[in-house]
């Protein structure tokens, strides 16, 4: 192993120990998906930081065909995105479920800047599980996004 390997390994040992200090759990398989790559890659930064797998997307249809690719823990759904947008690429995630009976139903929370609480309603009567608000807060995003798959799960 070279010294490289060997510094990672570390890395990821210290990274499991945060973790189980800040009480963060094990590391989720996330699907991403936003169209400001500033904020796509801040958030994919940040979550495998905390040691979680992360699949990045530009917009609803990527995250869609990569939900149909691929099972994830939970997806983190930008709302205003070209190609598709946030709200359908959701539905069509729904269906997708809906269509496959072996699949477990899969928590997909809302990452947008808008505070306004009328739209969140329409994001949760829209199949999505919760909201997380930009920027994202480095301290208690991922502890929201357990909160919102625990609560979803049952
Ligand atoms: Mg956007």
């Amino acid at each position: 192993m070279g010294i490289i390997g060997f510094m990672s390994e570390i890395d990821s040992d210290k990274l499991k120990k945060d973790n189980k200090k800040k009480d963060l759990g094990p590391p989720l398989k996330i699907l991403l998906a936003d169209d400001t790559a500033v904020n796509l890659a801040l958030a994919t930064k940040l979550l495998k930081r905390r040691g979680h797998d992360i699949t990045a997307v530009e917009n609803g249809l990527l995250a869609f065909e990569a939900f149909k690719q691929d099972t994830f823990d939970v997806v983190l759904m930008d709302i205003h995105m070209p190609v598709m947008d946030g709200l359908e690429s959701t539905a069509k995630i729904r269906e997708f479920e809906a269509s496959e009976a072996s699949r477990p139903a899969t928590a997909i929370i809302a990452m947008t800047a808008n505070n306004e609480q009328s739209d969140h309603e329409i994001y949760l009567k829209s199949g999505m599980n919760g909201i997380i608000t930009k920027p994202l807060d480095i301290k208690t995003v991922v502890t929201q996004i357990r909160e919102i798959i625990t609560s979803f799960s049952g």
